[in-house]
């Protein structure tokens, strides 16, 4: 399965999955529909999966065009979000399963992708990810606008709480796995960590790597689980020196000032 990042808008990003055996492809939070009927057309595949992770206009703008191109697509969502997704035919929740991408070796076998519901960002989210099929691969997850590179999204609809018991869920995957986020808003988000992890010898090397690669305009998503463990402030309400930092000695407390700081910063 190869996996195709569309940069859309002025900081979304459209993941493309594709199945060269089948000519199939799915995609994920389509923002907008010309770029991904471009490069459908250029690898001349069908497209046969829409996985919306919630329902923002800058996740679903592209599904009523893509619909109309390509009317057997199947539209899927998270449960909660019945009413609020264009065309939405899936109504999905935490450990439900989707089909998609091809497996080497095996012509009859498809990858099964997992569900976690995953609210917060708003009360109906969802993620899509895809375990490893081969020792050494990384499994792939798609967490919308939950995990960012450096950062997590805005509570719109959801509670601290409920943030780090998605985050807990998403936290406790492979490290190697590919996070694919749906903005690239990561040179951002990590001048803000700095400032509430200011001990973090790897973030701040991680924020000079990443002005580097934002100077010459290269992309930072996929970023890696690991990688976001270690340098991302909100995957580290229970760090101690995160905690001291923001002078709380509770999670959800610490996780609740963080994203008070980054909402004012
Ligand atoms: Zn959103
Ligand atoms: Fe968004």
């Amino acid at each position: 399965m190869e996996i195709i990042r569309i940069a859309v808008l002025s900081d979304n990003y459209i993941f493309l999955m594709l199945d060269l055996e089948r000519k199939i492809a799915a995609v994920v939070d389509p923002a907008e529909a010309a770029p991904v009927l471009a490069e459908l057309a250029r690898h001349q595949v069908e497209l046969v999966a829409i996985f919306n992770t919630h329902h923002h206009g800058d996740h679903v703008g592209g599904n009523k065009e893509l619909i109309a191109a390509f009317p057997n697509v199947c539209v899927y969502g998270g449960a909660e979000d019945r009413g609020r997704i264009p065309g939405q035919q899936v109504y999905l929740g935490d450990g439900d399963r989707v089909q998609f991408g091809d497996y080497p070796g095996d012509r009859l076998r498809q990858r099964i992708g997992e569900v976690f519901f995953i609210p917060g960002h708003t009360r109906a989210h969802i993620a899509y990810y895809f375990p490893p099929i081969e020792d050494n691969v990384p499994g792939e997850l798609f967490c919308g606008d939950t995990i960012f590179a450096g950062g997590c999204g805005r509570l719109f609809e959801g509670t601290p709480a409920q943030m780090v018991a998605s985050m807990t869920k998403l936290r406790q995957l492979p490290d190697n796995t590919r996070i694919w986020c749906a903005h690239e808003y990561t040179l951002g988000n990590l001048k803000f960590a700095v400032t509430v992890d200011p001990e973090n010898q790897e973030l701040h090397q991680r924020l000079v790597d990443v002005t580097e690669l934002r100077t010459n305009l290269v992309p930072t998503v996929p970023t890696s689980l690991g990688l976001e463990k270690r340098t991302n402030p909100f995957l580290r309400w229970d760090v101690a020196a995160l905690q001291a930092s923001v002078s709380s000695h509770d999670g959800v407390e610490t996780f609740a000032r963080i994203r008070g700081r980054k909402d004012q910063f």
